[in-house]
């Protein structure tokens, strides 16, 4: 069997495993940041003390109502328009039905046969649907046998915002779905309308997966691949997933629709159950909830206010400030990256260096703090005063990296460091010449030597006058001044 990346012979995306191809289409439920759910006005903050955050329409009390929150058609409004999608004006809010103890209605309220918006592509992948729904509550286990296990139920999250992805069967091996999945991550941060926190589950992905005979046009049976809560068991759970199916089908067997789990203790797909047809779910029209109408001018007022998302951002970046695309494209990872960025160009520092200290220095202590740029003590103008200093000669490129610490732990400005400390490079010639008139008085002998032909003796000086001047002599003044103090300039 061949690596799941190799490329077909023309370079095109089309991936073919052994004589097998995958097939691969992705489902992404992601919670949308409004204050409160989507039908009541409960907060949808993640956390709080279970069963906190709910009141009797989350609960699915009798009687009780929903209302549809207009924040949250607002964030469907956006990731929608982020993926190319076209809007419809009218939406249907339909019951999916089915039974589970995080579901206290008895069903989930979604979109059926009208939803939000259809006809999508992104990163050459065609989007066949964006739909809003509900969130449900969460389980919690707890206990392993089944003799001492419970289970707890948590409310907080039913109700919360969700809006559901679905993509055209369009990816072929697994590392391009967790590269598509990526990239969706990102636009979906991006735009502020999904905080991409996997961990925590508020952005999901689940996988459709198939194999077929290269060449083939007629899709294989597909199961779906659930729990893939980060992009590295996304990508493990797809290859494992296919190289099952591809040898239960060279084996003579055939592939069972079914649910299945990523075990990521295992490294394996497990069969969880039998996958349901959307007839099980008895969909049907919400009558508690009128339709969802979008009028041309809102999604026009929504557009008018979208940011420029990352793909524009790269190449505009490349475009202005000259920067390589290797640049752009890391300063565009998140949109608070990219604003930083600019920030620190338009408070007067050179692109391309503002960007090397970005990715550098600023990326490493980010990393290492777990801090976000938007919070980081040292601020695009800050960055810039730093640069400037550089640039001007007042510090030198590995004393501007401690300041740079000492800006990130205390809350000062590069200048202020600079002086407190006494870290200023000397560049007087004036101070220089007086420090190198006193070593070489004191260094008869080695004035000789080195007038009498002994090159190597001047590293020597450079070392004394460096030392004299506790290293803050601009080094290259230095050699100069000492080349004509020693006779030799
Ligand atoms: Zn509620």
């Amino acid at each position: 069997m061949c690596s799941l990346r190799d490329r077909s012979p023309d370079g095109s995306r089309f991936k073919v495993q052994g004589s097998f191809e995958a097939v691969i289409g992705l489902e992404i439920h992601a919670q949308l940041l409004t204050a409160s759910k989507i039908f009541c006005g409960c907060s949808a903050a993640f956390g709080g003390a279970p069963n906190t955050h709910v009141c009797p329409v989350c609960l699915g009390l009798p009687g009780a109502l929903p209302v549809l929150n207009r924040a949250a058609v607002d964030d469907a409004i956006r990731a929608a328009l982020a993926l190319g999608c076209a809007i419809h004006e009218t939406s249907i809010f339909a019951r999916k039905n089915y039974f589970y103890p995080d579901l206290p209605k008895g069903y989930q309220i979604s979109q059926y046969e009208q939803p939000f918006a259809t006809g999508g592509l992104m990163a050459g992948v065609r989007i066949t649907r964006v739909h809003m729904e509900e969130d449900a509550g969460k389980s919690l286990h707890e206990g392993f046998a089944d003799s001492d296990r419970t289970t707890y139920v948590d409310f907080n999250r039913s109700g919360v915002p969700l809006i559901e992805i679905v993509t055209e069967p369009d990816l072929r091996s697994a590392a391009d779905a967790a590269e598509f999945f990526s990239r969706l991550r990102s636009v979906l941060v991006w735009l502020g309308v999904n905080d991409g926190n996997m961990e925590e589950g508020s952005l999901r992905c689940d996988a459709n997966v198939s194999v077929r005979r290269a060449g083939e046009r007629t899709l294989g049976t597909k199961a779906e691949v659930k729990n893939l809560n980060s992009f590295r068991f996304l990508q493990k759970a797809l290859e494992h997933e296919i190289e099952r199916q591809i040898e239960l089908v060279s084996g003579g067997g055939r592939v069972v629709q079914e649910t299945r789990l990523w075990d990521a203790a295992a490294g394996r797909t497990v069969s969880m159950r039998s996958k349901e047809e959307a007839h099980d779910y008895r969909y049907f029209p919400d009558p508690d909830l009128p339709p969802v109408v979008v009028d041309a001018v809102r999604i026009a007022d929504i557009q008018s206010t979208m940011p420029e998302l990352p793909d524009a951002r790269r190449r505009r970046l490349v475009e202005q400030y000259g920067l390589p695309e290797y640049d752009a494209g890391q300063l565009t990872q998140s949109r608070g990256i990219a604003e930083y960025f600019e920030a620190v160009v338009a408070a007067g520092a050179p692109p391309k260096i503002a960007g090397n200290w970005i990715m550098g220095e600023l990326a490493r202590k980010l990393k290492e703090q777990a801090a976000d740029v938007m919070s980081s003590p040292v601020t695009a103008d800050r960055l810039a005063g730093l640069i400037a200093l550089i640039e001007k000669g007042t510090i030198s490129g590995s004393m501007a990296k401690d300041v740079f610490e000492k800006m990130y732990a205390t809350d000062r400005t590069a200048a202020a460091i600079v002086e407190a400390e006494g870290l200023a490079q000397i560049d007087d010639d004036a101070q220089i010449a007086k420090l190198i008139g006193d070593v070489v008085a004191a260094n008869a002998d080695a004035v000789a030597q080195y007038r009498a032909g002994k090159a190597s003796t001047f590293g020597f000086f450079v070392g004394q006058v460096m030392k004299a001047a506790g290293g803050k002599a601009n080094p290259k003044r230095v050699n100069e001044l000492l080349k004509k103090a020693l006779g030799s300039g």
